[in-house]
Formats: C-alpha cells, sequence, structure tokens
C-alpha cells in the first residue's frame, strides 16, 4: 500500500504514520526526518538546508524530489510506503506522480489529517521535542507556508478524486481508528 499523509505542521502525521507503520508494517518515509538526520550528522546536504529548515521555509523542490527518489530505489520501500511530509508543493507532486508512472504503479490513498489553527499552534508549542523551527516566530511561517505552498497539493488531489479527510482532533488512538476505518475503504 502507498498512502501520502498530508496536513498542517502540528497535525500528528509523524505519530500517525509511526501507528501505520507497525500496523500495517509498511514503512515511513518522513523529509523532515531525512533532513534533520542530515543536519546531525553533518553531510553536505545537512549544510544546504540547515537554515531554511531553521527558518521554517521550504527546501529546494528539485533537492526533495531527488532525496525522495533514491530512498523509494530502497528494497524496503519495494512493498509500499507511507509518505509524510512530502508532497509539499504541486511541483513535488507532479514529479512524484511522474516516478510512480514510470514504476507502473499508483498511490492508493492520501489522508488528510484535519486541525484547527489554534490546535495546531498549542500542539507544536508543547510538543517539546527540542526542534529549532519549534517556535511561535517559525510556527507561524510554517503555517503560512502551509497556507500558501501546501495546500495546493490538496487540492491537486482532490481532483484526482483520492482524498480522504480524518478528523485530526482528538486522542492519538482514535484518530488512528479513523485512518483505519478510511484505510479499509481504499
Ligand atoms: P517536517 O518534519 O515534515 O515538519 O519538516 C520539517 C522541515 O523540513 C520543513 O519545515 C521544511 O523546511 C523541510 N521539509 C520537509 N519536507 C519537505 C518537503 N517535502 N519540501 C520542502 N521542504 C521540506
Amino acid at each position: 500500500m502507498k498512502i501520502i499523509l498530508f496536513g498542517p505542521p502540528g497535525a500528528g502525521k509523524g505519530t500517525q504514520a509511526k501507528k501505520i507503520e507497525t500496523k500495517y508494517n509498511i514503512p515511513q518515509l518522513s523529509t523532515g526526518e531525512m533532513f534533520r538526520a542530515a543536519i546531525k550528522n553533518q553531510t553536505s546536504l545537512g549544510v544546504k538546508v540547515k537554515t531554511i529548515m531553521d527558518e521554517g521555509r521550504l527546501v529546494p523542490d528539485d533537492i526533495v524530489v531527488d532525496l525522495v527518489a533514491e530512498a523509494l530505489k530502497m528494497p524496503e520501500y519495494a512493498g509500499g510506503y507511507i509518505l509524510d511530509g512530502f508532497p509539499r508543493t504541486v511541483p513535488q507532486a507532479e514529479a512524484f506522480d511522474s516516478l510512480l508512472s514510470k514504476n507502473g504503479t499508483s498511490l492508493d490513498a492520501f489522508l488528510m489529517l484535519k486541525v484547527s489553527e489554534a490546535e495546531l499552534v498549542n500542539r507544536i508549542l508543547s510538543r517539546g521535542e527540542g526542534r529549532s523551527d519549534d517556535n511561535p516566530e517559525k510556527v507561524k511561517v510554517r503555517l503560512d507556508v502551509y497556507n500558501k505552498e501546501t495546500a495546493p497539493v490538496l487540492e491537486y488531489y482532490e481532483k484526482k478524486g483520492l482524498v480522504s479527510y480524518i478528523d485530526g482532533f482528538g486522542t492519538v488512538d482514535e484518530i488512528f481508528s479513523r485512518i483505519e476505518t478510511a484505510l479499509g475503504k481504499s
């Protein structure tokens, strides 16, 4: 199964992706986590993206698309995957589509985690993961970037009729059971 887990920053994508990973035995691919690891390990990619990430802006599409295309060649993703944090712009969605069709495959589900903006800010500021982009000023930038650059990705998949909306308000388990219902249908 190939799944895109979509939603604004703080919607709980990472938490839910890990639960899907365990229950359905398909690996999560988080571009944000890959960038954080690159920064921690001071790789050339890490050096390139550090300032951009710290400021809450988006890494350029070509860098992200190359990273994902390379990662998806790994055998662990051959049986499916959950994308968390990708695609985040319409050009990334288009590039991902060409990659899928080149490989003769297609997406099974696009899950949109819906959470109100006030709740997002609360969650991010209280999650205490020590992320350098989890502070009030950067959260505002990230939400603005989401609304301007990432939200159109939802319309892109809407047009393909692939979107399942998940109420992202409630406990982790309540939200996960809504995801299970949606995946049961797709
Ligand atoms: P996340 O962990 O998904 O919140 O991502 C953290 C940060 O990594 C974002 O604010 C961006 O700077 C960068 N990033 C992650 N995924 C992408 C992507 N698909 N496109 C551009 N930038 C990304």
